[in-house]
């Protein structure tokens, strides 16, 4: 599918190599970064805060001026003159030159007094979010919600949009290129209907499984044992990567060769440890998978936040929620914590594994309810940018489309529209990579069990070789070559289409609830 030549050692002309060198080192740049940032959350004394903030922001500055320099866009410009380099659209080359010039295109159109306003609201709002979360008090947040979609509205101006379009869109090109809220919305119509009745026939099952396994009490070293067989299984590298524990889990990837994941731990869940730990590996996987040759160029880079989701659930839901997963890892319970985990049978392990409580929290809901919390920050969140929605009405509509969508009353703004960190990092457009990478993973997992017979069946017997194999050569080999969209056409023969996931869901939850 892609060429396997590189681009390096088929061109030399010296405004390539300049070029490429100039985007590797932005890369490098920002790669470095990558380890302070990863430092910051696992090992850093919590004085180090300051100091630390002030190496982030110098390196911030320098990757953005390497790349925005005005030596870079005359190289991109006598790039995209060489017929040789440009000519053939699908060339390694002129795809590498095309998203360079996307990014630097990006890059410059923010002036440079906004991304200092940006980086100052951000961290001031976070810390005013976090003392409003700690209070549950939505007040106390609110005029800073306010700057926020503020700033975010002249952000977006300064991107623009196109002529049907919004400006939720100009802000999303960050995270998923090329996603527009009136695509988003045309996918998640029709997921939210069928996601709500599949819901209402769970919650009305009379024969739920047992929750037995989410209430086993095992001690954390043995868990951390078994976390780290399941992710070598599994096939993350741990010649190149790490394992580390943080409060909120999280993947950072310098180089193929370099690869971080953490995890967490809690007595009285190992269904967490183990589904954060497989969710990371799957994003690990991908960063590790990447095509060394164009290490720091768009070809061997992720696509998007969108299809790192969809490879990250894959190995988390599609393989760890399986029951063909659970055949081969339910001995090894028996392994890890003995008797401790000897009174529960393979049944009841993979139902516990399965179990769906409508809930208020994103990070901890289940795979029926998931998308129903994507939806409702979408909503919200284009709302406000459109000029729809005020802010201060946000924790009244919050509250209203958790009753609608999931049939629950949100007792505070904590469990509410404080929940989560994302708008006081001054980011939106963000929330509906989580759902699109939902939908990619079960149309990805779709593809690869018709072109890989018995595919289910090795996950019985510790065969998840071929998954991985085929998941590198069809989608983290690609790197940056398809926007998402296309990706998808190509990888699975057909358009993003929620059927693909709601077919896995009913099905599962058909056998499990005895729908
Ligand atoms: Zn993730």
């Amino acid at each position: 599918m892609s060429s396997t030549s590189t681009a390096e050692s088929t061109t030399t002309h010296p405004a390539w190599d300049a070029l490429t060198t100039a985007f590797q080192e932005a890369t490098l740049i920002g790669s470095a970064a990558g380890v302070l940032h990863w430092d910051q959350e696992t090992k850093m004394p919590p004085e180090g805060i300051e100091p630390r903030g002030m190496q982030l922001a110098v390196l911030a500055r320098l990757a953005h001026e390497k790349l925005t320099c005005e030596e870079t866009g005359n190289l991109i410009a006598e790039c995209e003159g060489i017929a040789e380099l440009v000519d053939d659209e699908a060339s390694d080359t002129a795809v590498t030159i095309r998203r360079i010039r996307h990014d630097y295109d990006r890059a410059t159109c923010i002036p440079g007094e906004l991304v200092g306003e940006e980086a100052m609201l951000a961290s001031q709002s976070q810390h005013h979010w976090a003392e409003a979360r700690r209070d549950a008090d939505f007040l106390q947040f609110e005029p800073w919600l306010t700057k926020v979609v503020d700033l975010l509205r002249r952000k977006a101006e300064c991107f623009g949009w196109a002529d049907d379009g919004e400006p939720w869109d100009a802000l999303a090109e960050d995270y998923e290129p090329g996603c527009t809220a009136a695509w988003v919305e045309s996918v998640f119509t029709p997921l939210r209907t069928r996601l709500q009745d599949l819901l209402h026939r769970v919650m009305g099952s009379s024969t739920p499984p047992s929750n037995a396994f989410n209430e086993l009490v095992l001690p954390v070293d043995r868990q951390e044992a078994f976390v780290r067989d399941v992710a070598s299984s599994i096939g993350f590298d741990f010649r190149r990567g790490r394992l580390d524990v943080s409060t909120h889990p999280f993947c950072s990837g310098f180089h193929p060769k370099d690869v971080r994941i953490t995890t967490r731990f809690h007595e009285n869940n190992v269904n967490d440890a183990l589904g954060s730990t497989m969710h990371e590996c799957g994003h690990a996987i991908y960063e590790q998978g990447l095509c060394q040759d164009h290490a720091g160029l768009p070809l061997g880079r992720a696509v998007s936040l969108g299809i790192h989701e969809s490879q990250s659930r894959l190995w988390e839901n599609q393989v760890g929620r399986s029951r063909q997963f659970w055949q081969w890892c339910f001995p090894k319970l028996g392994e890890y914590f003995g008797d401790a985990a000897g009174s529960l049978d393979l049944d009841a392990v993979y139902g516990g594994a399965n179990i769906v409580r409508p809930d208020f929290i994103r990070v901890e809901a289940d795979e029926a309810t998931y998308n129903m919390h994507i939806m409702i920050r979408f909503e919200i969140e284009r709302a406000l940018l459109k000029g729809d929605l005020e802010v201060c009405d946000v924790p009244a509509v919050w509250a209203e489309k958790y009753r609608d969508y999931l049939g629950i009353e949100v007792p505070n703004d904590a469990k509410g529209c404080l929940q989560d960190i994302h708008w006081s990092m001054v980011s939106m457009g963000y929330f509906p990579t989580y759902t699109l990478g939902n939908l990619y993973s079960a149309q990805f997992f779709d593809a690869a069990k018709r072109e890989i017979p018995g595919l289910e069946d090795g996950f019985a017997r510790g065969e998840f070789e071929p998954l991985r194999v085929w998941l590198n050569e069809n989608i983290h080999q690609q790197g940056c070559r398809y926007l998402p969209p296309k990706l998808c056409e190509v990888v699975t023969g057909a358009p993003l289409c929620s059927d693909f996931l709601l077919d896995y869901l009913e099905g599962k939850y058909s056998e499990i609830y005895g729908l």
